[in-house]
């Protein structure tokens, strides 16, 4: 018989999907210990300094700070906790430079934006508007309603009769994907590649595997909340969170590796950590991811049967290359955006190295790099495989090729990058792995073929009793916004749970 629970809730892990979920009970009076393995919150979404920069290690694209509706899931949980964040708002969400020619920027305004894609594509321009005017259907019914958790019958029977037009639309839309909705309306195969590209660079999947759920919720939120960069760098979130925390009562602990989730009888009952100390909870919740939690931290001879399943019908994403520059500011042409996306062949899309994602946060926040330098963060999908079994040597000339791969490649759009870099760290999927704690470095879980939209992805609670899962491998996915969803949304069920 185990002593009694010091903790209502335990969350391991400090990533945004962790913190919401940690500060929503303390907010409602619960006592919730969270337990972070590496020395800052944050997770995905932290941050380091080097040389007088400060670099976002992944996310630095972020939605959920608008002030309107209730999608806006960051800005609503730093307020749940009376904490405030200033925002920069970014005019343009991605500038792309495609094959073909197609230099299209996503404009904050969804008329210039429509414009822009139009311009290119004058023969479709009424299947371009439906396309997105549909995607908008979405975002309306999910922007009408508290997010909370579609685990929690009262909830939902509550939203259905105070929103019985949103809920029916969502209920519609929650099995399809945006790639067959794109095809009811758009048919010149180029453009349908680019609606690929607009899924695939934060879906990770084409538009037939991505959830139109997700696809009304991004393509209609830049124009509506839109992308704002917080002040000081992405690692504010996670650090403003804490402090919400700590005014609410609960508590964080740094280098605090979870090694075991302790069961009894087949229910979660605390952590055992790395250096041995043992911490006992009403309820568990973990924020890695639910390969590390199902595969290492509990010790069971057989996965639960609907986690073997997902794993079916789930897979592990690629990993990243990152590069982190500092470099002087005359590398960057007048008017340059702060996010880019580069592709040279439309059939390397998703492949290793094929596309490029670039940041330059400083665009909108200069305090982040020395006055007269910028940032640029620049990454490419990579398989962990890729950077196994080598020797220090030949790790390191690995990295430096696949790094100047990259800088020659964006010497198209930067011209004197090489010669303007005043500062370069190259991160690979080991790294991924060794700082973010995540199993082969992964972006998170995608599809293995295509499924019938959000339907799939499991929500928070497990066939653990008293263990939960928050972040990016519950619904509904990737980004910081969603893995807030899933934070509001665990917190809602464990308060139920709990009775708080
Ligand atoms: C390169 C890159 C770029 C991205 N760009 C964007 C973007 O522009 N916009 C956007 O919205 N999203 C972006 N994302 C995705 C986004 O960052 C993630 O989806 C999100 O941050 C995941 O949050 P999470 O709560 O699931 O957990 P994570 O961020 O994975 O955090 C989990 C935390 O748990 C801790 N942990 C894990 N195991 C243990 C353990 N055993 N004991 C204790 N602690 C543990 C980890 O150290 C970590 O702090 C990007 C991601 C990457 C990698």
């Amino acid at each position: 018989m185990l002593p009694t629970p010091s903790f209502d809730v335990i969350v391991i892990g400090s990533g945004i999907g962790g913190l919401v979920t940690a500060t929503q009970l303390a907010a409602k009076g619960a006592s919730v210990l969270v337990l972070e393995r590496y020395l800052i919150p944050g997770g995905s979404a932290g941050y380091f300094e080097r040389q007088g920069y400060r670099f976002d290690v992944g996310a630095s694209m972020i939605f959920g700070f608008g002030h309107n509706g209730t999608t806006n899931l960051l800005t609503r949980a730093l307020n749940a906790v009376n904490v405030q964040l200033e925002t920069i708002p970014d005019p343009v969400q991605i500038h792309y430079h495609l094959p073909d020619g197609l230099d299209i920027k996503v404009d904050r305004v969804y008329e210039r934006f429509l414009q822009n894609l139009t311009a290119y594509f004058p023969h479709e321009s009424k299947g371009v508007r439906q396309f997105y005017d549909e995607c908008w259907k979405v975002f309306n019914c999910l922007n009408s309603m508290d997010l909370l958790s579609l685990e929690e019958p009262r909830y939902l029977v509550r939203v259905f009769f105070q929103h019985m037009t949103s809920c029916l639309g969502l209920v519609k839309y929650l099995p399809q994907n945006a790639g067959d909705v794109a095809r009811r309306y758009i048919k010149d195969p180029q453009l349908l590649k680019f609606i690929d590209m607009e899924c695939y660079c934060w879906s990770v999947v084409p538009a037939q595997m991505t959830p139109m759920i997700n696809a009304g919720m991004v393509f209609s939120d830049r124009h509506y909340g839109g992308v704002n960069y917080p002040k000081g760098g992405v690692g504010q979130i996670a650090q403003k969170l804490v402090e919400g925390l700590i005014l609410a009562g609960g508590k964080i602990q740094y280098q605090a590796r979870v090694t075991e989730i302790l069961t009894e009888n087949g229910k979660a009952v605390g952590v055992r950590l790395a250096n041995n100390k043992i911490y006992l909870a009403k309820r568990i919740v973990s924020n890695a991811t639910r390969w590390d939690t199902f595969e290492k931290l509990l010790q069971q001879k057989k996965l639960p049967s609907n986690e073997r399943i997902w794993q079916q019908r789930y897979q592990k994403s690629p990993s990243f290359l990152s590069l982190h520059m500092g470099v002087k500011k005359e590398v960057l042409p007048q008017g340059t955006e702060c996010h880019h996306i580069l592709l040279d062949h439309w059939e390397q899309m998703s492949a290793s190295g094929g596309t490029v994602f670039v940041s330059i946060p400083t665009l909108l926040d200069p305090s982040l790099a020395p006055v007269g330098y910028h940032i640029i963060h620049a990454f490419t999908p990579h398989w962990l495989a890729d950077w196994q079994q080598l020797s220090s040597s030949e790790y390191k000339a690995k990295k430096e090729a696949a790094a100047w791969g990259i800088i020659n490649r964006l010497e198209k759009i930067f011209p004197g990058l090489d010669e303007g870099l005043d500062y370069l760290e190259v991160g690979t999927p080991r790294t991924h792995r060794r700082f973010l704690g995540r199993d082969d470095g992964t972006y998170g879980p995608i599809p293995r073929r295509k499924l019938r939209g959000l339907l799939g992805m499991p929500f928070n609670r497990t066939a653990i009793k008293g263990l939960y899962c928050v972040g990016d491998s519950t619904f509904p996915g990737q980004g910081l916004n969603a893995v807030a969803f899933s934070g509001f949304a665990c917190a809602h069920r464990i308060a139920v749970d709990l009775g708080f």
